[in-house]
């Protein structure tokens, strides 16, 4: 996976005065424009070029120094995380209007390093769903087949990278949202390790797993995100090396449901990591298939017990869409009187009992490997029933039961769609798994 247009090569273009930090941004906005891929709810065209002037001032003045990380690089923020002076709607009727004061802590951070906010992107609303067809500002036209969903939530951030709209953005990942969007466009998206991120400014519903994601179109670039947004400044960079690593697959990898093409790629790439030198080994991990139904119902009536709030601030539910309303109807029933211990804490102990298995499993390796979803983008309107859609979910909602790291990358394709694999590692272990993700996509070429 090459690609010249990185992150890492703006700013070092910018430091230099090679270019003019409003040459790209304005290529950014061109790009938005033209695309007609409905990846963004709000441009914030007018701001993110006075930026780009500014810094392109300060350079000239030799006024900047080098310890801006992102200096003038576009990044595309989702709708859910908050943005001084730029509405975040959550892609939702009823946060339509909603201007927040201030930035988001994750937000302003990228801003201190120099990053350059070029607009808001579409998702899922309130980051329910896996296809951002749940959006009330309609859905995203995947880039590489505009009648194909771009996956979810997190879709306009995912889909904006991949068309380069943005050199980098910014997701949320409760059950997946940054992983599968990046599976279905091509790019790499990161889930970090629970809490790794301070959530402040971000308007989350299930708070026990939701984390900030990264999605970018190198793993060097979402080292280089998640570092600044982490404050985890002393990362080494990747080297792509993964001689003597060991990568655990477990069997119930295989049996879970998956298309023939998302087979196919997921041994190729264990057998592409076996030729890098990569120990490959077998683990179980035996509660795999309880991972999505516990994951329902778990962020289910945590987001219903959270949205009571949002619903008492703004008593007009009936703006809400059909799918937030079925989640806080299953959140208010599984915590309903008996419900609550059949329920409820039964799904509560299977989180218990799969994230026992998944730290015994990567006890005896570093990083597990599997596809990050069991088929490549769908077409839009293709899955009309929700419990079709949901059961996308199965490879990437046991990884956040558990609050371990997990990144997709792009590796092989199907119906010339890309494909993502799924490499999860032990807690703070992003670096890790980042790196095999580059030896990965190194392989492909
Ligand atoms: N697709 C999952 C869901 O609909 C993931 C959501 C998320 O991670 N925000 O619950």
């Amino acid at each position: 996976m090459k690609d010249d247009n990185t992150a890492a090569n703006i700013v070092a273009a910018i430091s230099k005065c090679e270019i003019a930090p409003t040459a790209v941004v304005t290529e950014c906005l061109e790009k938005i424009r033209n695309g007609r891929l409905n990846n963004f709810i709000s441009v914030c065209a007018d701001q993110a070029l006075a930026e780009a002037e500014a810094i392109e001032q300060r350079v000239k003045d030799g006024k900047l120094h080098a310890d801006k990380k992102l200096l003038g690089v576009p990044i595309a923020v989702k709708d859910n995380i908050c943005t001084a002076g730029v509405k975040t709607t959550c892609a939702s009727r009823l946060l339509n209007g909603f201007v927040p004061d201030g930035d988001a802590e994750v937000v302003a951070r990228l801003k201190r390093a120099g990053a350059i906010v070029i607009g808001k992107t579409n998702m899922d609303e309130f980051a329910f769903g896996s296809s951002n067809e749940y959006s009330a500002y309609g859905g995203v036209h995947n880039v590489r087949d505009n009648n194909r969903v771009a996956g979810g939530s997190s879709g306009g951030s995912a889909n904006a990278v991949a068309a380069n709209e943005a050199v980098l953005a910014l997701g949320t990942d409760t059950g997946g949202s940054v992983r599968q969007p990046a599976a279905f466009c091509g790019v790499v998206g990161l889930k970090p390790t629970y809490g790794a991120i301070d959530r402040r400014g971000v308007i989350g519903l299930c708070p026990s797993m939701e984390q900030v994601g990264m999605l970018a179109r190198t793993c060097d670039d979402a080292l280089l995100l998640f570092s600044v947004a982490s404050g985890r400044e002393d990362l080494r960079e990747l080297d792509g090396n993964v001689r003597g690593v060991t990568v655990g697959v477990a069997k119930e990898f295989f049996q879970a449901e998956k298309s023939d093409g998302v087979a196919k790629a997921f041994n190729n790439a264990v057998r592409a990591l076996k030729a890098l030198g990569v120990n490959i080994v077998e683990v179980s991990v035996p509660s795999f298939f309880a991972g999505l139904p516990a994951y329902h119902v778990l962020s289910s009536a945590e987001a219903a017990s959270n949205f009571r709030k949002v619903i008492k601030a703004y008593p007009q539910a009936e703006l809400l869409g059909d799918e937030v309303k079925r989640r806080m109807l299953t959140g208010a029933v599984v915590t309903d009187g008996k419900n609550y211990d059949d329920i409820y804490v039964k799904a509560a102990r299977v989180r218990t009992v799969i994230t026992a298995e998944y730290d015994e499993a990567l006890s005896c390796c570093d990083a597990l490997l599997c596809p990050t979803a069991a088929t490549v983008a769908t077409p839009i309107g293709g899955i009309t029933d929700p419990h079709e859609e949901h059961a996308c979910d199965s490879y990437l909602a046991p990884v956040s039961l558990a609050g371990l790291p997990a990144v997709s990358v792009p590796f092989g394709s199907e119906f010339g769609l890309p494909i993502g694999m799924q490499i999860m590692g032990k807690r703070n272990a992003e670096r890790n798994i980042l790196n095999i993700g580059k030896a990965l996509t190194n392989a492909v070429e």
